[in-house]
């Protein structure tokens, strides 16, 4: 995939997004995951001179403790210097209040290209400006679900300030001649057409764009292992997403606490601290999937077709991973199917689960996943090395 982080200033641009957008507004002192705690904050080129070249001496003072430039940085305009964070994981210049000390003393113009765009997600295909919502932010997610209607995408005209392209794809340049990513439009299209297909149930609907996808891929791309012959599937997924977990190390390695408290409840949830069998832990999750989760998703459908709407959207799906299309359909049901797992465990601790809580799940698992720097190509890793990489296993994890 032609991907690169381009950074380009102020411009009038027509732009692509999908409905919910507009009325995204950051909530700040209200948010109860902010970005600006648990990342390490990059600060472009300009921004990073202007820093210290403030009059504002107090603020100065502050830039010259808490900003650094950046030996590893790969891209002047994105990341040639960063702030420090603090022992607690917060950007230092976030008050009390939650509010940054940079908006406030010296203006929006002073905040760096990740602070101002964050969390604007924008890709330039075939000469197309896409913009769509990072989910790890709160507010984003909230937008996505206000509206249950299948998300529209719509064109406008955007006076572009600052922006950071995510990625860049020119389908026609001869390097993609043989590639299926010259189909990528149109296949992500046909993806997004089926997700949105509100006739039969999301679990079927994802089962058929595997089909559909089978059909239009290279034969190499699909393939129709299959040798697992299970028939407990809450067992199976209840040691493959405990596994997948697990070697994330969350209670000593992932800095956010929402992740933190929601795993705390898959623990408890299911005993998954307990020296008993992994079925008696299989038990407490169909418990919980069988009378909370799955009625919940079936009055509620469209809170994970929007969310793999706009995934579909903002990854190039199903070229999300790398040039294979089932390797992209692959990850993205195994993301789906991760997130109702954690939706079962609280779903076990509570005796209920509500909207709310998907909207902390979406907006936690996609901070700590997506965000990883290498989670999801490890778990393609082990998926492929045990030979899940069939049909089989995606309908295991879609029971
Ligand atoms: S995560 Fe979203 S709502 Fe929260 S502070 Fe960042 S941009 Fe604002």
């Amino acid at each position: 995939m032609g991907r690169t982080n381009k950074y380009i200033m102020k411009k009038m641009t027509r732009i692509l997004s999908p409905s919910y957008l507009k009325n995204f507004k950051c909530i700040g002192s209200e948010c109860e995951d902010s970005c600006c705690i648990g990342w390490d904050i990059d600060i472009d080129k300009l921004t990073y001179r202007r820093y210290f070249r403030t009059k504002d001496t107090q603020m100065k003072k502050a830039f010259v403790e808490h900003v650094y430039k950046n030996d590893d940085s790969d891209c002047d305009e994105i990341d040639y210097g960063r702030v420090r964070i603090n022992e607690k994981k917060w950007c230092p210049f976030l008050n009390k209040e939650k509010l940054c000390n940079i908006y406030s003393n010296l203006g929006e113009d002073y905040l760096s290209n990740v602070c101002y765009s964050f969390p604007r997600v924008y890709n330039i295909i075939d000469n197309v400006y896409e913009c769509s919502l990072y989910m790890s932010c709160p507010e984003a997610v909230r937008q996505m679900l206000s509206n249950d209607e299948p998300i529209k995408f719509v064109e406008e005209d955007v006076f572009l300030e600052k922006y950071i392209i995510q990625s860049f794809l020119d389908s026609k340049e001869s390097q993609w001649k043989n590639s299926p990513l010259r189909k990528l439009k149109e296949i992500r299209s046909l993806s997004i057409g089926i997700v949105q297909d509100r006739k039969i149930s999301l679990s079927r609907r994802l089962l058929r764009l595997g089909t559909r996808l089978s059909e239009i891929s290279s034969p190499k791309d699909l393939q129709e292992k299959s040798c697992l012959n299970i028939s407990d599937y809450y067992t199976f997924q209840m040691g493959f997403f405990k596994k997948a977990v697990d070697s994330l190390h969350v209670f000593t390695e992932i800095d956010s606490d929402v992740f933190i408290e929601l795993t705390g409840m898959l623990h408890r949830g299911f005993l998954l601290d307990e020296n008993i069998a992994l079925t008696e832990k299989a038990k407490l999750y169909r418990k919980a999937r069988e009378t909370i989760v799955e009625p919940f998703l079936k009055s509620n459908s469209y809170i994970f077709e929007h969310y793999l709407v706009n995934f579909m959207f903002q990854g190039n799906f199903p070229f999300t991973e790398n040039e294979s299309a089932f390797e992209g359909y692959l990850m993205i049901i195994a993301r789906y199917a991760l997130m109702k797992f954690y939706l079962a465990g609280i779903g076990s601790v509570n005796g209920t689960i509500n909207k709310e809580d998907v909207v902390l799940v979406i907006q936690a698992f996609t901070k700590t996943v997506e965000h990883h720097r290498t989670f999801i190509f490890d778990l393609l890793e082990d998926i492929k090395q045990r030979e899940f990489d069939n049909m089989e296993f995606i309908t295991l994890l879609l029971k």
